[in-house]
């Protein structure tokens, strides 16, 4: 491989204050003495970037008092004002745009390339979509009247972290509802920037209220009495936690939980694309992606060839600064993330499974793990059926679409799969027997505003995006 010279994008086009408050009622605010200040760091390099308000039970009641103030004129806006504020919002957006991704960059460990062509010209998308539907409710196939649910609470992850503030905060301002937004505490600042945007914009206070904190804020967010609907991206085993304390209420509750995708090779399936497309789905934001194609299904006859092929195009990855343009995997998101890599991993090991890197050398300071293959995998090892949200694929073997169906629903999750195949009657065929949300075929990874994007079991319920994502703000 030979060398790239550097191509760092420049760090001067964000501008990241020292420290931050909360964001109620249309004003940044600092912490009750209920809350606290907490440090956000950059994962390449270990450096904090900022200080940040951490949110006490008081400033919850705050935030959700302010959201249900702003509930009742922002839902009597007729829908076409609505879409003003976030057809206004996109546009923002998109004028900030490589601002925006060099700060998801520095706060995430995400390569540029992927912030700023994947994450905001999504983000971008997302609020143009739904601004598309605030006048047309009625027309969404929810009833003639389809009313608002209230205030909304919504809890997010850190690998996307402006992405799924897209995801949760259109629809549910399109449908009418006003929001409080706790994002993830490794990864608080684009939210905060996003908090100025709805200042740019003129949204109107309350309607959109940020945050931040650690699980404890969540949780004081998702079980304050005052919230009408609940919407959680994250691990299942805290969804599953939200679901027990909001069983009982009237609160509406939508889920998007884990994922332990297959992506399956048939031996008929152009190669060369297919080794992209098994690149992408599980090398893509480092791993850290709830529908990563963590599971290698492929079947015995090309299983040397695919391998082969997987492992010269795993030599040309590059890993390292996250701003480089050139950098195919960044850091890890966080020191506790790196230690769950490095533990299953270990398991893999411990269990017979055998490991295999490109050689590749990390940075020394920072959160790094080489994107890593494991081979003679079966069924039964922990890391071909735990969520290990890294750079880490388990491949295994199958010898008829049977078996391969078996084994890509042998699994607790059902958030995504992948097929590829030259035969279309094949990808329906599995398509219909696959239990997963979204099946792709011939590619991996693939977003749309348009395409609603949801989990069977503990994967979680409900939709996001599409005109699917509405029904979960709408009665
Ligand atoms: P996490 O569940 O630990 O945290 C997610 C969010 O919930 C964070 O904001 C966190 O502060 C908050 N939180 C933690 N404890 C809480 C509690 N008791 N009550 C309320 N909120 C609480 O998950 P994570 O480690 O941040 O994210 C990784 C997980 O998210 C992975 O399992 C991944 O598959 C999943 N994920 C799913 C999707 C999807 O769309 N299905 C998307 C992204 C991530």
């Amino acid at each position: 491989m030979f060398e790239y010279a550097p191509a760092p994008e420049s760090r001067s086009v964000v501008d990241i204050a020292p420290s931050y408050g909360l964001f109620i009622d249309g004003s940044f605010v600092p912490a009750s003495p209920s809350g606290g200040v907490f440090k956000t760091v950059n994962p390449a390099s270990e450096e904090v970037l900022a200080e940040v308000a951490s949110a006490g039970v008081e400033d919850v009641d705050l935030a959700v008092a302010a959201a249900r103030r702003a509930f009742g004129p922002w839902s009597a806006l007729p829908g076409a004002e609505r879409a003003k504020y976030l057809f206004r919002i996109a546009r923002i957006i998109q004028e900030r745009s490589r601002e925006l991704a060099v700060l998801e960059s520095l706060d995430n460990g995400k390569p540029i390339k992927e912030s700023r062509d994947v994450d905001l010209p999504l983000v971008a998308a997302h609020f143009f979509y739904y601004a598309g539907w605030a006048d047309k409710l009625a027309y969404a196939g929810y009833g003639q009247n389809p009313r608002p649910l209230g205030v909304a609470a919504q809890v997010i992850p850190w690998n996307f972290p402006l992405l799924m503030l897209a995801w949760k905060i259109a629809p549910a301002l399109a449908a009418g509802n006003t929001v409080v937004l706790k994002p993830a505490e490794t990864t608080p600042l684009s939210a905060l920037f996003f908090a100025d945007i709805c200042r740019q914009a003129d949204l109107p206070p309350g309607v959109v209220n940020i945050i931040t904190g650690a699980g404890e804020t969540g949780r004081a967010l998702v079980e304050h009495p005052g919230v009408d609907k609940v919407a959680f991206t994250g691990s299942t085993e805290v969804g599953r936690q939200i679901a027990g304390s909001v069983a009982g209420t009237r609160k509406r509750l939508t889920l998007e939980l884990g994922g332990k995708a297959a992506n399956i090779v048939f031996d008929d399936a152009p190669i060369d694309q297919a080794v992209e497309g098994i690149v992408n789905g599980i090398f893509f934001n480092q791993g850290h992606v709830c529908c990563a194609g963590s599971r290698l299904l492929v079947q015995e006859s090309a299983y040397d060839e695919v391998l082969t092929a997987l492992k010269r195009r795993m030599a040309t990855l590059r890993v390292g600064d996250p701003l480089d343009k050139n950098t195919d995997i960044g850091a890890i998101n966080s020191a506790a993330q790196l230690s769950r890599i490095h533990e299953l991993s270990e398991i893999g090991d411990s269990e017979g499974a055998q490991r295999w890197s490109p050689q590749c050398e990390l940075p020394a300071q920072g959160y790094w793990f080489a994107p890593t293959i494991f081979t003679g995998v079966t069924q039964a090892h922990r890391i071909a059926r735990e969520e290990i949200f890294g750079p880490v694929l388990s491949v295994l073997t199958f010898r008829t679409p049977d078996e391969a169906i078996e084994k890509a629903n042998n699994t607790p999750y059902g958030l995504s799969a992948g097929v590829w195949t030259e035969k279309g009657s094949l990808i329906l065929a599995m398509a219909d027997r696959l239990r997963a949300g979204v099946v792709w075929a011939n590619t991996f990874n693939k977003f749309d505003p348009t395409s609603p994007f949801g989990g069977y079991k503990e994967s979680g319920y409900g939709r996001e995006g599409g005109r699917h994502g509405l029904e979960a703000y709408l009665a």
